[in-house]
């Protein structure tokens, strides 16, 4: 099929056919949630831990999916293959459904679930050879008890908003404060400092999304003998910090050498970075699907 294809609601069509109604909840209110999934040479990575959060995050706002996690695995796999993709990105979508244009989720008839295939290239070659400036933004991270971070919601507009900084400041990425000043994450990556050889991130009580990168960086750092530590931490520890890392699916690993105008230690990425990279680029390669 040279032609791209989406999965939708169980069928594979061609992707200028593939349609969701203007009166799905998933447009009108962003009620629905989603994964970004990436396969390399064949293989989906971490496919259940995603499947796993998007059962959950759908579980945590009431949506009901109407396909089994192994029909979604498979669903996966038809769509990159219908695209030619051995490696590639994958957008996995669950919308409420049709329903009023009132807010009740409960009389949407039924939720919508498609799969999107496709490249991506989320940042600059040379960012990572070379490191990625970012920004503080201004905008703050939602509060855990307005939206609960866990949920990969179709709803970013509080994330868009500090992207939206970002590009006004001419940089790839934002990091984001929470509620009470500690740091987050970014806007759309988990964040690290490296200080005297230990690892350090936000724990999920800051309010961010529990990345699926995140938890494999930690297990990586861990196998490599690398003390990691979960707590809360300031903006000033980043800025005197020996190492920032961005990690994500799209982004992978990522190392940052500058937050707003203060240059990371040397100004260049550091070795423990380097060797997390390395380390996970051999995952990818070698690495069983689980
Ligand atoms: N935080 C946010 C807000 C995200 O949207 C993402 C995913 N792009 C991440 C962190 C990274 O999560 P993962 O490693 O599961 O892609």
């Amino acid at each position: 099929m040279a032609e791209k294809h989406v999965w939708l609601e169980g069928e594979l069509i061609p992707a200028d056919q593939a349609r969701v109604s203007v009166f799905d909840h998933g447009l009108l209110y962003g009620d629905g949630v989603f994964e970004g999934i990436r396969a390399y040479g064949g293989r989906v990575f971490k496919l259940h831990s995603h499947l796993t959060r998007l059962f959950d995050g759908a579980g945590r706002i009431n949506l009901k999916i109407n396909w089994t996690p192994e029909q979604l695995a498979e669903a996966i796999r038809q769509t990159l293959a219908a695209n030619d993709l051995p490696s590639g990105y994958v957008r996995l979508c669950v919308t409420r459904g049709v329903g009023t244009l009132g807010l009740n989720p409960y009389l949407c008839d039924r939720s919508c679930t498609f799969v999107i295939a496709d490249s991506i290239t989320l940042y600059p070659a040379e960012m990572y050879e070379k490191g990625m400036p970012i920004i503080t933004a201004a905008t703050i991270r939602n509060h855990p008890r307005a939206l609960d971070p866990a949920v990969k919601s179709l709803n970013y507009l509080n994330n868009i908003r500090a992207k939206m900084e970002a590009i006004q400041a001419d940089v790839p990425e934002a990091l984001m404060l929470n509620h009470e000043g500690y740091v987050a994450e970014c806007t759309g990556d988990n964040i690290f400092l490296v200080r005297d050889g230990v690892l350090r991130t936000p724990p999920l009580s800051a309010g961010l999304l529990p990345g699926i990168t995140r938890a494999c960086v930690i297990d990586l750092a861990r196998a490599e003998g690398i003390d990691v530590v979960e707590e809360d931490l300031m903006l000033q520890q980043f800025l005197d910090a020996d190492e920032v890392l961005l990690t994500g699916t799209a982004a992978e690993i990522v190392p940052v050498t500058r937050i707003d105008d203060h240059v990371i230690a040397d100004g260049n990425p550091g070795s423990i970075t380097t060797r997390l990279t390395a380390a996970f680029r051999d995952l990818l390669t070698h690495a069983p699907e689980d």
